[in-house]
């Protein structure tokens, strides 16, 4: 095949027979972040690129590996590979920070970072994720916390771990990146270029290193919860306090720093051993320098990002229900062309009365309509003929138990459906049925 009719690396088609998962969980993701009081809210799919330098920071694999960036017309964009940078963005220049705080957003959309492709790491993945601007309570911590874990009880995943950790402020950090350089010095030669390079201007990213190596020299480093101020160890605290209060287990993990420069203090993950090595399915923290950064007041902030691919593997791997979506209510199956008039206008009716129905498009004889209604799966049938033209009337089979009714075809028509409809609702408790 032609490489130009193959999707790229690293991309994805969700296909009809796949768009349920992705509904699902697109759906669950609204209807949690709603109900906690968070907004959608939507951004452009590229920003320019000296945004993402500044604010997932220079040291990040992220922008020094992974950004698709291009010139175009003389001006650098890259296509997000996140999205709170551009909320933050989007929340400035729309001065949504002088509004009553804490501002609350969530927003669906895709990422794109050049890595390598393999299962749950994509170069065009989906996020939902959050941000919470203007409060510095470890409640606020706490709460997008049990947001994110809401969403993954809501969609039935089961054995996902919270890590938590802090990483400090500016003040406690100085101490432990000077802890920490002293002991990369002794390493210097075996720790990978990158991480070289990043021995001066950002020691703690070598912890989130992915190379073998460099992994390995980490796990003897300095930990930071050794090195925090007072103030950022009373936050994490007060944090544990509180998950502990609403009976959240979590673990605290010294060696979860996160990917993105920008955070401080509270940092988590989520992550299920289910679906090998890409298992962290959600991760977030507070950035309270983020804001101030980008040339804003200084407003403490927090979030996360949950990768909506890894969401849907996981819940395939632990045999999650999905919800049904597309599936057709009523067929209408006319056996000849003076039927298919009818058949069209009691679709019409139908779907005006909210019901899915559909009819032949195709022209095909009896049998072969047989078989496509039962492809669709749908919940009943209705035979058109001339006999059932002449008499106004036509028989309604329930394919499920495989029951008929005779239903009026005159004005009444949708009326006998939805109120059958409405008892079989009731009698059976499938709240799919309509
Ligand atoms: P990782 O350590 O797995 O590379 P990260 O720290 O780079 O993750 P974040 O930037 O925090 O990830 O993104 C938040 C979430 O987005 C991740 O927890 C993950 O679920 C998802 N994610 C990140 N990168 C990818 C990717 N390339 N493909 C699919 N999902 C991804
Ligand atoms: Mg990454």
């Amino acid at each position: 095949m032609a490489n130009y009719l193959k999707r790229p690396n690293g991309t994805e088609d969700v296909t009809p027979k796949q768009i349920h998962r992705w509904k699902t969980v697109e759906t669950v993701v609204r209807e949690t972040a709603e109900q906690f009081g968070f907004s959608e809210i939507r951004i452009p799919t590229f920003e320019a690129t000296e945004l993402f330098q500044r604010s997932v920071g220079e040291t990040t694999d992220v922008v020094q590996k992974e950004m698709y960036s291009v010139i175009a017309k003389e001006t650098a964009f890259t296509l997000r590979p996140e999205g709170t940078a551009g909320t933050i963005r989007a929340m400035l220049q729309n001065g949504m920070l002088a509004e009553a705080l804490p501002q609350k957003v969530f927003y669906l959309l895709s990422c794109f970072r050049h890595e390598r492709p393999q299962a749950g790491r994509l170069r065009e993945f989906h996020q939902f994720g959050v941000e919470m601007a203007g409060s510095a309570s470890p409640y606020a911590d706490a709460e997008i916390i049990l947001l994110a874990k809401t969403v993954l009880n809501t969609l039935g995943l089961q054995n996902i771990a919270l890590y938590i950790n802090s990483i400090g402020c500016p003040t406690c950090r100085a101490q432990y990146y000077a802890a920490l350089r002293e002991y990369f010095a002794s390493y210097i030669g075996e720790l990978c270029e990158t991480c070289q390079g990043r021995m001066e201007r950002n020691p703690m990213r070598i912890l989130d290193c992915k190379s073998p190596i460099c992994k390995k020299i980490a796990e003897g480093a300095p930990c930071i919860l050794d090195y925090l101020c007072e103030d950022c160890k009373a936050h994490f605290s007060a944090l544990q306090g509180i998950l502990d209060d609403l009976k959240i287990a979590y673990t605290v993990n010294p060696n979860i720093v996160r990917g993105l420069d920008y955070y401080t203090k509270t940092v988590f993950e989520f992550v299920t051993t289910d679906i090998g090595a890409q298992g962290t399915v959600c991760g977030g923290g507070r950035y309270d320098g983020l804001i101030s950064l980008m040339g804003g007041q200084d407003v403490p902030a927090l979030g996360f990002g949950m990768g909506l691919e890894r969401l849907i593997l996981t819940m395939e791997q632990q045999g999650c229900a999905f919800m049904e979506t597309n599936r057709c209510n009523v067929y209408l199956a006319p056996m000849d062309e003076a039927a298919r008039p009818m058949a069209m206008r009691l679709a019409m009716q139908l779907r005006e009365a909210g019901v899915r129905a559909e009819y032949d498009l195709a022209n095909r004889n009896f049998k072969a309509q047989m078989k496509y209604a039962d492809k669709l799966g749908t919940d009943y049938l209705i035979v058109l003929g001339s006999n059932e033209l002449a008499e106004q009337s036509a028989k309604l089979k329930n394919m499920r138990t495989g029951e008929q009714r005779p239903i009026r075809l005159d004005e009444h028509f949708v009326a006998d459906y939805t109120e059958l409809s409405l008892s079989d609702l009731l009698s059976s408790g499938d709240p799919n049925l309509l």
